[in-house]
């Protein structure tokens, strides 16, 4: 039954569906990939063969038509089912949106198809050394020579750009009036002269990666600036609410992954006479996880509710406070899933312990818990900025 506090009829067969194609790969499969090098191309083009990785794009460039709501149910279900993959925040849902809202029609047609069938990937670089959060500060430069723009800077944690045919980067650009330099966004080959980039070898176990990149003297063509020059922050921000909500939903389906797996290991596990469940010491803590779970996700379908409606001013706050919210509480079922399983739960059989790292990387990207509670305090509150 459909009802203000429940998805549609349509929402919850598309999560059914993914969730069974992705059980089909489970979380043994990705663990696998991520522990031999390997990766999840497979999974990934499946889910493009289905219509689910473009579900969020407009139909006439190959995309389902539908909204940041379907996107980030697959996020989720993907991730409940123990394959967490990251460039669905990236590719679809921030290059995807920005591109789809301020690309021109033919830059549309030019990437919009390989992002929704998965043969066209495109990451996001906006973090650098210096600035971090303050990305106010980035000094990656694109300055104007003749026709072509050149680019000149340095990236830091930026996911999948090996698996990535072209990277939106955000660089600082001259307004040729003002003289003031604005944000500008480009489409950058990752195969580009001048494009470098290297592995940072992180303690997440995941197949995907994250890179530094370089770029020195890289030359793009006019047509490689997404939306107006100068535009400034708008298209920017036009990606940032699919993120968040998507971030959120990455996070609830990793915590619903962490709990099942709790949960049945303490319906079987017996240590004195009965399951190790049928102490209040395991269950509560479970069924606390399992309520900040439900919390969390009812957040991030009201934070896509709102944005598939138009209303990104009411987005952004419950965005925010969907991330917020899914992150702490996948940290905690992580921590809670590894307790219930004792010493197998540090083990590399039983896989929890890496899901400690992947859930408290969600506390710090894409944007950290303290920049969310500077927002909340600021905005909801009205309380002075403190930075
Ligand atoms: C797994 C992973 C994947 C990522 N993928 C991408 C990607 O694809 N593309 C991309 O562009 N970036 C990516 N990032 C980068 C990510 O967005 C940044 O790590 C994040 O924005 C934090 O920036 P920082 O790491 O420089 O931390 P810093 O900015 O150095 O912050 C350090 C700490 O200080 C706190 N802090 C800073 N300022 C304030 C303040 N004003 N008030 C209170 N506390 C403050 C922060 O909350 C944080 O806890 C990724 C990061 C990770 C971990």
């Amino acid at each position: 039954m459909t009802n203000n506090f429940s998805e549609s009829e349509e929402r919850q067969a598309l999560r059914r569906e993914v969730a069974k194609l992705a059980g089909k790969y489970g979380r043994e499969y990705f663990t696998e990939k991520a522990r031999s090098g390997g990766k999840t191309t497979d999974l990934w083009l499946e889910i493009g063969k289905n219509g689910y990785l473009g579900i969020n794009i407009p139909e006439q460039y190959g995309g389902g038509g539908g909204g940041i709501g379907d996107i980030a149910a697959v996020c989720e279900e993907l991730a409940a089912q123990g394959c967490p993959l990251l460039l669905m925040v990236v590719s679809p849902a921030i290059c995807g949106t920005i591109i789809s809202r301020y690309g021109t029609e033919e830059q549309k047609q030019r990437w919009l198809p390989g992002i929704c069938d998965g043969t066209g990937t495109m990451a996001f670089a906006i973090t650098e050394p210096d600035a971090g959060t303050n990305t106010h500060n980035i000094t990656t430069t694109a300055r104007k020579d003749g026709d072509e723009w050149v680019l000149n800077g340095r990236k830091i944690y930026i996911s999948g750009v090996d698996e990535a045919d072209n990277v939106l980067v955000v660089a600082r650009a001259e307004d040729a009036r003002t003289g003031k330099v604005k944000p500008v966004l480009f489409v950058v080959p990752t195969d580009s002269a001048g494009f470098e980039y290297n592995v940072i070898p992180m303690e997440i176990v995941s197949p995907e990666h994250q890179f530094t990149v370089f770029m020195d003297d890289v030359r793009l063509p006019a047509d490689a600036i997404v939306g107006d020059e100068d535009g400034g922050l708008v298209q920017l921000f036009a990606g940032l609410n699919p993120e968040r909500i998507m971030a959120a939903s990455f996070s609830t389906g990793l915590a619903r992954f962490a709990l099942d797996r709790a949960a049945a290991y303490a319906k079987e596990r017996v240590v004195f006479k009965d399951a190790i469940g049928s102490h209040q010491a395991i269950a509560h803590p479970l069924a606390q996880s399992h309520i900040e779970i439900e919390m969390a996700r009812l957040m991030t379908q009201k934070a896509a509710a709102l944005y598939d409606a138009g209303d990104d001013l009411g987005a952004g706050e419950a965005a925010n406070m969907a991330k917020y919210a899914a992150a702490e509480a996948a940290c905690d079922a992580a921590d809670r899933a590894v307790h219930t399983h004792g010493g197998n739960g540090i083990t590399q059989e039983y896989g929890m312990a890496g899901l400690l790292v992947a859930t408290r990387a969600g506390r710090i990207a894409p944007v950290s818990r303290e920049m969310i509670l500077n927002f909340v305090a600021m905005h909801s509150l009205g309380l002075p900025k403190s930075y």
